[in-house]
């Protein structure tokens, strides 16, 4: 692709959420965890969603989780996915609990099933951001 521009929906990054765009600059995933209660939450939120404690540390992931739901679109909202049509978004369940939407890659969507386990890569979309999609991960068959 001839592209110079990224032509998609970027993220807004404000004071709490850059530490998770910036891990995934890094090729991490981090998300907050409670320093009272110890739940993971997503997204970036300024205090824990169940028990309100405002003290947190981001924690590095394991980057796995399962897909528990998805859909595919047949139609471009954004010119940017005119493109990749159709393509797939997934709600992926992190094995650590929280829920990310992500696009599911090296996968045909009419492939892609509940439960499947999945594992983080990472797509450099600009200088500044690193997106977070999934993959499947390999499965030994016997
Ligand atoms: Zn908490």
């Amino acid at each position: 692709m001839a592209e110079t521009q990224y032509q998609k929906p970027l993220p807004a990054i404000s004071s709490l959420n850059k530490p998770f765009w910036d891990a995934l600059k890094n090729r991490e995933l981090r998300l907050q965890k409670c320093d009272k209660c110890g739940l993971i939450w997503y997204p970036p939120a300024p205090l824990c969603p169940d028990c309100w404690a405002r003290k947190f540390t981001w924690v590095q992931l394991s980057g796995r989780g399962r897909v528990n739901s998805w859909v595919v679109f047949h139609q471009s909202y954004f010119k940017g996915f005119d493109d990749e049509l159709p393509y797939n978004v997934a709600e992926v369940e992190l094995d650590e609990g929280p829920r990310l939407l992500t696009n599911l890659v090296d996968i045909p969507n009419d492939q892609i099933r509940a439960g499947l386990r999945v594992e983080i890569t990472f797509e450099d979309v600009t200088s500044d951001i690193t997106l977070a999609k999934f993959r499947p991960i390999e499965i030994r068959r016997s």
